[in-house]
């Protein structure tokens, strides 16, 4: 979904304003710095001729001694004004020029009192405009514990009401890109059944609950068969369940690292990610101290071996491939990319988080797949989705890895603790082991059949959506789509904004992902679309001519945003935005 939906226009109205209003002060301020620094350079020269004569004088009168004191402490002062002019040059260089102009200006006393006022009210506006679209302001709202408990029935009311600000559709019949996997109500009626049954457990218990643990191991192991493991494939590969993509990806560049440093002794660690990486690879960086070195995609969206080659340094811990990417649905060079880790000694993670469960089906229903799973030597682990295309609850995912010696990096030992000798696998303690259970009940339910019948029918959509975006006057695909993502972008942009054709299909009722570098949109199949294809493609069509006639664009959308995000050097504006997005929905 479009993380910045609700009240997108704010962005454009708040960082406009701040820019504007900062344009005249940065003038007045260079020129009031001129006017007071050449006037100061030349009253300051007499002083620091008689300065230094002074000090000949004065150093004159001085012991040897003395004289080699005084050059010591002067030549640390200086080595600590080099390392701070070095940590600058440094902040400089990773933040660039540009940035850190702004944020010295911004920093400038009037300016900083301005940007704290803007962004104030920034935060009012995003707050009204997202109440207001949620319907929250008609609702009642609970911030305190009712001094007595409510009823369960007048609690089942109130959900309900709630539910019907959701997005409601019919089975099959998904008018939102992704998001929904779940399908078939005799599938989702099962899982919810399971999940009642087992809504008591906790995986942390393995000698309470040994049922949820074999049903960990074999979710796992099944998996594992799926993509090069298992009996057929290399016996080693193991690995564990989390609550997501996210942190199986967290999980992998944890216990990269770590394998890493043990075997390598690396201390200063790098990975080097594609542009179209998943955003948790970013996530990982900040959270784990692994410097992000990030490398672009090629023409044909997908990243290269050579790109990646040439990013690598003697600190470089983990490269990563993914499969397919997020953004445009491409499969990069895996095998290329692996191929250069296993020369270089180091690991190789593949992001098959949303390709996981799709491309060994699409592969057996006769769809052209390369190598990307632990095939390809030299591929250390891989993450893969339980929650998305396994069609299982939002909270499972898989985390692989080619052998346990890297599996152990992932796990915590506590041998120290008066609370008793501790292990614990991976971020979590406690666990639901509701929702492992679901995940398995859904693999073994689906069975390969089952995901082979799924795969081809969203296979057969996405190439038809494919197809269609083709024929249309003024688009062209971004990336030949490897499954069921298919993403598509103007072929003359300054004719044809997309992202105005996203405000337009929004108000349609459709909500596609809107990509950047370059603008483009996206759509992912999954299996609740197999009957809204036309009605998509022919919305499309109005909508792409009607706008290329010189038809108005949807007010207050989102297109303006895009636009200014695209082109604002000044990052850090839209990164304010998105913070100030982010408290409003946390706090109200
Ligand atoms: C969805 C996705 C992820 C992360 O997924 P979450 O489960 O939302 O944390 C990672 N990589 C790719 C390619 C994805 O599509």
């Amino acid at each position: 979904m479009d993380t910045m939906k609700h009240g997108g226009w704010v962005l454009q109205h708040a960082t406009t304003d701040v820019l504007l209003k900062l344009k005249p002060h940065a003038e007045a301020a260079w020129k009031h710095m001129q006017h007071w620094s050449d006037p100061l350079l030349q009253r300051a020269s007499p002083y620091l001729e008689s300065s230094t004569r002074w000090m000949d004088a004065q150093l004159g009168g001085l012991m040897p001694w003395q004289i080699a004191i005084l050059s010591a402490v002067t030549v640390l002062l200086l080595v600590w004004l080099l390392q701070l002019v070095l940590a600058a040059a440094t902040d400089l260089k990773e933040a660039g020029v540009l940035q850190s102009m702004f944020e010295v200006m911004k920093r400038l006393p009037g300016i900083r009192g301005i940007v704290q006022r803007e962004n104030a009210k920034m935060l009012v506006k995003i707050r009204a405009s997202i109440n207001k679209e949620n319907g929250v302001s008609h609702e009642q709202q609970y911030l305190e514990l009712p001094k007595v408990g409510m009823a369960a029935d007048d609690l089942k009311a109130r959900l309900q009401s709630r539910g019907k600000r959701d997005v409601a559709f019919k089975e099959g019949s998904s008018r939102v890109s992704g998001t929904l996997y779940l399908m078939g109500q005799e599938h989702c009626r099962l899982l919810n059944d399971v999940y009642a049954s087992y809504s008591h457990t906790n995986p942390m218990h393995a000698d309470v609950f040994p049922s949820v643990r074999q049903m960990e191991l074999e979710v796992v192991a099944m998996t594992a068969a799926m993509l090069g493991g298992g009996p057929s494939g290399d016996r080693e590969v193991c690995g564990a369940m989390t609550s997501g993509g996210t942190e199986s990806i967290l999980t992998a560049v944890k216990a990269s690292r770590d394998y890493m440093r043990a075997r390598k002794g690396i201390r200063r660690p790098e990975m080097v990610v594609g542009q179209s990486a998943h955003a948790a690879f970013f996530k990982a960086a900040e959270y784990f101290n692994v410097k992000l070195v990030m490398v672009p995609v090629g023409k044909d969206y997908r990243v290269s071996a050579a790109a990646v080659a040439r990013a690598m340094t003697r600190n470089t811990v983990l490269v990563v491939a993914s499969s397919p990417c997020f953004p445009h649905g491409v499969i990069d060079d895996v095998t290329g990319i692996a191929a250069l880790a296993r020369r270089h000694g180091v690991c190789c993670h593949v992001d098959a988080c949303l390709g996981g469960f799709v491309l060994p089906f699409a592969r057996a229903a006769g769809y052209p797949v390369p190598p990307f799973d632990f095939a390809v030597p030299g591929v250390t682990s891989m993450s893969v989705d339980t929650h998305k295309f396994g069609m299982a609850h939002k909270g499972t995912s898989v985390v692989l890895y080619r052998s346990s010696a890297i599996r152990r990096h992932q796990y915590t030992r506590v041998t120290e603790w008066s609370g008793g000798l501790y292990i614990s696998p991976g971020f979590a303690g406690s666990r639901s082991g509701a929702l492992i259970s679901t995940a398995w009940t859904s693999m073994l339910h689906q069975g390969h059949q089952g995901y082979v019948k799924l795969t081809d029918q969203m296979m057969k959509a996405s190439r038809q959506f494919a197809e269609g975006v083709q024929a249309i006057e003024g688009l062209e695909l971004a990336g030949k789509p490897a499954m069921t993502v298919v993403a598509f972008k103007a072929t003359k942009p300054r004719a044809l904004n997309i992202y105005a054709v996203n405000d337009a299909l929004s108000a349609r009722g459709w909500h596609l992902n809107a990509l950047q570098l370059p603008p483009a949109l996206h759509m992912c199949f999954t299996a609740q679309h197999a009957s809204v294809v036309e009605a998509l493609l022919k919305d499309l069509r109005d909508v792409v001519q009607d706008l290329q006639s010189g038809g108005e664009q949807v007010k207050d959308g989102m297109a303006p945003v895009y636009g200014l995000a695209s082109v604002s050097p000044d990052r850090n504006i839209i990164g304010e935005f998105l913070v100030a997005y982010q408290d409003v929905l946390l706090s109200g």
